[in-house]
């Protein structure tokens, strides 16, 4: 985002943290629900939420509560002691999902490279040595050195060489595309059920139900990436619940877990975890306070009143989303529940919409709006999940205006131009 290089906020010393991202001048100091306040008192309603990670909005008071609760209790016992917390979230976690054996991570990227140890652990103990994992192009695992490997967001193939090998790329809903890549080597198939990062690209049912058959058939690992999609953020509680009948084997989390608290896990059947002690590990895995938050959020988001609530305010916002397509002559809708994305016209960058969006916000009244470029072509709407049906339509109204005032400046092609 280019903003001018005069602003309120130019006495944070911004230089202090290493320049990794493009980020807006402005600082945010305190969020309450939808909203977020950046340091002039200026709000903004968040259809971010730190990128689908605050499932409960900011300083949701139950998250809040869980963790003032915890920390005067038990901050961290270490990774050689068990704690209560960690084995409570561990056992509920089985019990939502099936997947009976948990080991807790900070982050998706973690949980990722901790799936794909298991399965290079489970090809060593059950398949002569096989350690190749499938994945697809334009997905998204982490930034570990192995989980960009096996990412295929374009670029990362060139981000610091040499990549990490045993990763294989196939092509998402084409189920002969991973075929051809399966062989003696082969353990595992690691994907997203929604594509998030790539702009929100689901994969199809019957493309699932193959994949599941194919595993089957070559005894492979069916291992999904729910970093994104998982604890509510589809309208179900994991993705995978949208694919009657599919079981997966290794399942990851990580984004919305702790509703706003750095946890991750790796979700296995029982008969697929085959760690030893000394195998997987990490100081602060399981630690005591992100245990506790991430309970408080489980048990809010896995109510079935309340998977229902984020399907009906899903329903409103693509209903919100579709209208302004039509009406202002954008591109296709996409989305599952929650994680919803829209794709723009030629000339109509998101970039620009969204930087105009925030900056609606022109004075300590006026709210702005927080969405994501996912795409150069494309926005993503990430909100809270128990965000309110009058915050879904604001948000559709800041949206409008940000478009009327970008198509307002923007200078149309030659071959439009009258
Ligand atoms: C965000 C994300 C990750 C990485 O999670 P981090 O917490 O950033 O390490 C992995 N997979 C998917 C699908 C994601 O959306």
């Amino acid at each position: 985002m280019h903003f001018d290089s005069a602003t309120p906020f130019n006495h944070y010393p911004v230089d202090a943290l290493m320049h990794v991202a493009q980020r807006p001048p402005h600082v945010f100091v305190r969020g309450q629900g939808s909203w977020l306040w950046d340091s002039t008192g200026r709000r903004y309603l968040d259809f971010v939420q730190g990128w689908a990670v605050n499932a409960l909005g900011h300083a949701a008071p139950e998250v809040v509560e869980a963790l003032a609760r915890q920390a005067g209790r038990l901050l961290h016992s270490g990774p050689g002691l068990y704690n209560d917390r960690a084995i409570e979230l561990a056992a509920e976690l089985g019990r939502l999902s099936g997947l009976t054996r948990v080991f807790f991570t900070n982050n998706g990227a973690e949980a990722n490279e901790g799936a794909i140890k298991l399965a290079r652990k489970f090809g060593q103990v059950h398949r002569g040595g096989a350690h190749r994992v499938i994945t697809f192009e334009n997905a998204f695992h982490g930034r570990t050195l192995a989980t960009m490997s096996a990412s295929g967001k374009p670029g990362f193939d060139r981000l610091f060489p040499p990549k990490v090998p045993g990763f294989a790329k196939a092509r998402l809903n084409e189920l002969a595309s991973v075929e051809a890549l399966v062989d003696r080597d082969t353990v595992a198939v690691l994907l997203e059920l929604v594509q998030g990062e790539a702009g929100v690209i689901e994969a199809q049912p019957d493309f699932v139900r193959g994949l599941r058959r194919l595993c089957d058939e070559h005894g492979l690992l069916l291992m999904i990436d729910e970093v994104q999609t998982g604890i509510g953020r589809t309208g179900r509680l994991f993705g995978f619940e949208h694919h009657p009948g599919l079981k997966p084997d290794v399942v990851t989390l990580g984004k919305g877990l702790g509703g706003g608290v750095p946890i991750g896990a790796v979700l296995a059947r029982e008969e697929v975890c085959c760690f030893a002690p000394g195998d997987q590990g990490g100081t602060f895995n399981g630690n005591a306070l992100v245990c506790a938050a991430a309970q408080a959020v489980v048990a809010r988001v896995s109510q079935p009143d309340f998977l229902a609530g984020v399907r009906d305010r899903a329903e409103q916002l693509k209903a919100g989303l579709q209208g302004l397509a039509r009406r202002r002559g954008l591109g296709a809708w996409r989305g599952a529940g929650l994680l919803q994305a829209l794709e723009l016209p030629p000339g109509l960058l998101a970039g620009p919409i969204a930087e105009t969006a925030l900056g609606l916000a022109t004075d300590v009244e006026t709210p702005g709006l927080l969405v994501n470029p996912v795409r150069p072509e494309r926005l993503r709407f990430i909100p809270a999940l128990n965000c309110s049906a009058a915050e879904i339509e604001l948000a559709v109204e800041l949206l409008r205006q940000a478009l009327d005032r970008v198509e307002a400046t923007r200078v149309l092609p030659a071959s439009t131009a009258a």
